[in-house]
């Protein structure tokens, strides 16, 4: 037992974290053993700077399975949001991994003994009773898996089976560079096409819709003179025409998502709307419906069918992508709720966050898959949004891929899919998805 120094001696500092923010700990004194009001505010930072390093506590004898200690109280708001994690780790771990709490509030002799100096923490110990790693604050069963697994400790039978990686793509994509949409890599429907001359080369996209995504995909463009450089491609008649001069048949398919078709003649187009209902616009009025809603994370145009829901507070938003959805958590450094699709059947899948981290995940074998591409260097870089996805679980992921032969990446857990969006700097976010800055 380590010496308890002389400050140590009056009732021992502990101190609840209430939020645990990117480089900031909040946290409310507690004195005399006397529990404080409950407060699931973030309080600011008062750290105790009495006992310095981080005491090593022994693990009894004879301890033979990896053990995760959570030290914390029954009435602390963090520590109850951590209960029924602990228990489903004890369930699920049983016979592989101890699961034990302490309630330092109702036992004060395990906080000094264990030198905690706030709750809740949670103490990793190997099969040998070896301290390997602690955290003060909520932590996530997601994260606490992943944990173990960044540690090297294998906790054996019902973990998660090895991530699925595809550095090579089983087919090459060999569709010619004019039938690939520059934007979603979609095959281009030859009566959507639209066409965005550039300075040297122009651009094809698969859909009025994708020339929306990537309009905000660009920065400090001017409206009416990227409107000038698109063509979109006659729905009757398959010539090009000036964006600006078609007239467009907004509808609705089957699933409520828009379908725009353009026409160069209004004519045309309401001959068209007889079978198929919908309004006829013009391209400013299409643009402001286009426009309408944005990732919450990135600013790109979405269709609120195809996008990620993400609660914050009262408010209702939308990720573009699963990842993006997660962004959503980084940029407003507020806890969200989303409910993403599964990539392959459309099930939800539900993550909750608290300060940053997963705080709850449905259903629990809920998995991520981050495209990325090789560049010529040998260098791994996002493939972007179009190639990202959550899955309920593995399997959907792999019958996923099975059907996109040319896919590159890797499976990541979706702790790890919010953690590469919390660790990014304002900076960053503010170039999130812009064309060139996805990397
Ligand atoms: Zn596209
Ligand atoms: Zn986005």
């Amino acid at each position: 037992m380590r010496e308890i120094p002389h400050t140590m001696k009056t009732p021992v500092k502990i101190l609840i974290v209430a939020a645990l923010a990117v480089g900031v700990v909040a946290a409310v004194a507690l004195k005399k053993g006397q529990p404080p009001a409950e407060s699931g505010g973030a309080a600011q930072a008062q750290l105790s700077s009495a006992s310095g390093g981080k005491p090593v506590a022994a693990l009894p004898t004879g301890a033979k399975l990896p053990k995760l200690l959570d030290l914390g109280a029954g009435k602390c708001i963090p520590c109850k949001m951590m209960a029924p994690i602990l228990e489903e780790l004890k369930k699920e771990y049983a016979g592989r991994m101890e699961v034990v709490f302490v309630d330092v509030w109702k036992d004060p002799k395990a906080g000094k003994q264990y030198g905690v100096e706030m709750i809740p923490t949670q103490i990793f110990y190997d099969a040998e009773g070896k301290e390997r790693f602690r955290h003060a604050g909520f932590y996530g069963k997601e994260d606490i898996l992943a944990k173990w697994n960044e540690l090297g400790v294998d906790l054996g039978g019902g973990k998660a089976p090895a991530g699925v990686i595809r550095d090579e793509p089983v087919k090459s994509d060999t569709r010619p560079r004019g039938r690939v949409c520059f934007m979603c890599d979609g095959d281009v429907n030859p009566k959507t096409r639209t066409v965005v001359k550039g300075q040297s080369e122009q651009r094809i996209l698969c859909s009025p819709h994708c020339c929306f995504i990537y309009f905000s995909s660009l920065v400090g463009a001017d409206p009416k003179a990227e409107d000038a450089k698109v063509s979109v491609t006659d729905w009757a008649g398959g010539s090009l025409v000036p964006a600006v001069a078609a007239h467009y048949l907004y509808g609705l398919d089957a699933k409520g998502r828009p379908t725009v078709k353009a026409f160069a003649d209004k004519e045309t187009a309401a001959k068209e709307q007889q079978g198929s209902p919908g309004n006829i616009v013009v391209w400013d009025v299409l643009r402001a419906k286009e426009l309408a809603t944005r990732c919450a994370f990135c600013d790109r145009a979405v269709y609120p069918e195809d996008a990620c829901a993400v609660k914050f507070g009262a408010t209702r938003g939308y990720g573009c992508c699963t990842h993006c959805s997660m962004g959503v958590a980084a940029r407003l450094k507020q806890d969200i709720e989303v409910e993403a699709k599964d990539g392959l059947t459309g099930e939800p899948i539900r993550v909750k966050t608290l300060n940053g981290m997963i705080a709850s995940l449905e259903p629990p074998t809920a998995t991520a898959w981050f495209g990325q591409n090789k560049t010529p260097d040998g260098k791994w870089v996002s493939a972007g949004c179009f190639k990202q996805g959550f899955f309920a679980n593995q399997e959907n992921l792999k019958k996923w891929l099975d059907a996109r032969p040319a896919m590159t990446g890797r499976q990541i857990t979706i702790a790890q899919a919010l953690a590469d969006k919390m660790k990014l700097t304002p900076e960053q976010i503010a170039k999130a998805c812009k064309l060139g800055e996805c990397k």
